[in-house]
């Protein structure tokens, strides 16, 4: 047997290992197998490729296929798809364009990321139904809301042919826009710039869940002022229409669409390593140690596929985003070239924009999920001004801060303004990786200049009110 270190999946996770496993250790043999035709590819672009920010997707790519192999030796196969493990034999299938194979490994990475979740809709199989999780997806997108694509963006698939179709059919003029996550408000965005009406519809009283009910309320005013049609609380039953959707249908209200995107979430890619007796956790990730290393000590797992541990309540967790995939890719790769590094732990740090504005947010954030981890949450929301009052150009930002009674440690925040959100949540992710208290984090010494915040930036004074409130 030889001994390879062998990865399936060529993005994030997988490509980070390779890259890092064959620069620690060049002598290494590394695999990877991607059933695609992209690797490294950067997904979060999509909705800016879309709204036509981004030219082609090529420009979403960091490196090219044929870099990996030519300066980095990395023997990267697109167009093959693992279909089994066998831990026993240490071999996985593989289907390629040469047919099926058995390849050894010495150890081996998972990293086969998520899948949109596809709900069970009446209609969701209509034409102008889409989700948002690959290239080939938004490249159909852009066809069929008949914008001018690249000959080499469009999909060498199903999608591609589905896609030229729609490139003679009219032009769409009203989307439903079903999820009010992320990926839900980037795209209502990226409607908007080409003129249609947009129509969001969240089941929850709030869109953007995660960022907390504060934040959202903010940003839900924000997204009405764009014109955006919010239905909250509105849960959808599905879409109308005989080939091509022609509305969408919830409660009693049907709203005439030419298009819809669902962005309901993603569930993590778990089949292949669970046919194989690759344990998943609480979350329905695959469950990793603190070096990603799963129920079996050869077989890794990272990215959107796996769980990692939070930093503020130690349980394991599963939020899937770039920097996550990355690091634990990039850790492994470490570790299997000999230098035993930990993936890190996550704060679910994470930053979106909706149109002017910029919202984010990290760690624990809402006091129930506070008060499960076993803390005893109190929370403040202030508001601050981005720049010195005197500069010209600077927007109000509200900042919520959870914090713990009983340690005095801050939990997470939540911030939504017009501009230096990403600033202030970094410093408050750092906070939480040190576990400092509410008072440590006011005392910290930020950067302070007219343009770019008051004296007291905005987290500091978020910290005092509630290093003041924790005191109380
Ligand atoms: C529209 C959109 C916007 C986003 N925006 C952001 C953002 O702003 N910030 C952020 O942090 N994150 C964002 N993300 C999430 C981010 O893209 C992911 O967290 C990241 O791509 C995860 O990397 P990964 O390597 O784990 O998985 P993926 O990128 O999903 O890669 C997994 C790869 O494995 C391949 N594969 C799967 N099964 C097999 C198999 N059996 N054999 C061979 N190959 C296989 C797949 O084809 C795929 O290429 C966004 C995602 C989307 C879809």
């Amino acid at each position: 047997m030889t001994d390879p270190f062998v990865i399936v999946g060529g993005d994030a996770a997988g490509m980070s290992a390779a890259s890092k496993c064959k620069r620690d250790d060049p002598d290494r043999e590394v695999i990877v197998f991607e059933k695609g035709e992209w690797v490294s590819y950067g997904a979060c672009g999509l909705p800016y490729y879309v709204k036509g920010e981004v030219e082609t997707l090529t420009d979403l790519v960091s490196v090219t296929p044929e870099a990996f192999v030519e300066e980095r030796g990395i023997d990267l196969r697109t167009n093959h798809e693992v279909t089994a493990i066998d831990r026993e034999a240490r071999t996985v299938t593989v289907a390629g364009p040469e047919g099926e194979f058995e390849q050894d490994y010495g150890d081996l990475l998972v990293a086969t990321g998520a899948h949109a979740v596809e709900p069970p809709l009446d209609g969701m199989g209509l034409d102008g139904v889409f989700t948002l999780h690959d290239m080939n997806e938004a490249a159909a997108i852009r066809q069929y809301l008949g914008l001018e694509t690249p000959t080499a963006d469009l999909p060498p698939t199903d999608a591609g042919a589905a896609a030229s179709e729609y490139a003679a059919a009219e032009n769409p003029e009203a989307v439903a826009v079903v999820g009010g996550g992320y990926v839900g408000i980037e795209m209502a965005e990226a409607f908007a710039a080409h003129g249609l009406d947009v129509h969001l519809f969240e089941m929850l009283p709030h869109t953007l869940q995660p960022f907390g009910a504060e934040a959202a309320a903010v940003v839900e005013d924000h997204l009405r002022e764009q014109g955006v049609r919010l239905h909250l609380d509105t849960p959808v039953d599905g879409f109308l229409g005989e080939d091509r959707v022609t509305a969408i249908a919830a409660g009693d209200v049907d709203v005439p669409v030419d298009l819809a995107l669902v962005g309901v979430g993603v569930a993590p890619n778990t089949d292949l390593a669970a046919a194989a007796g690759i344990e998943t956790g609480p979350t329905g990730a695959i469950a990793t140690d603190e070096y990603g290393r799963t129920n079996d000590e050869h077989v890794y797992a990272a990215g959107d596929n796996a769980e990692m541990t939070h930093v503020v309540t130690g349980e394991p967790d599963h939020v899937p985003l770039a920097l996550t995939a990355n690091r634990a890719g990039r850790a492994i790769g470490a570790t299997v070239a000999g230098d035993p590094t930990p993936v890190g732990e996550i704060a679910g740090t994470a930053a979106v924009k909706a149109f002017d504005l910029e919202v984010a947010r990290t760690g624990v954030t809402d006091e129930e999920t506070a008060r499960e981890a076993g803390f005893d949450p109190v929370s403040v929301t202030i508001t601050a001004e981005s720049r010195a009052h005197y500069y010209p150009g600077g927007a109000e930002i509200e900042i919520t801060m959870l914090g713990d009674r009983e340690s005095g440690r801050v939990l997470g925040a939540s911030v939504v303004g017009r501009e230096g959100v990403a600033k202030r949540i970094d410093t408050v992710a750092a906070a939480l990786h040190a576990e400092l208290t509410a008072h440590q984090l006011s005392y910290l010494d930020l950067a302070y200049a007219p343009p770019f915040s008051p004296v007291w930036d905005p987290v500091l004074t978020a910290a005092k009110v509630l290093d003041g409130k924790l005191d109380g």
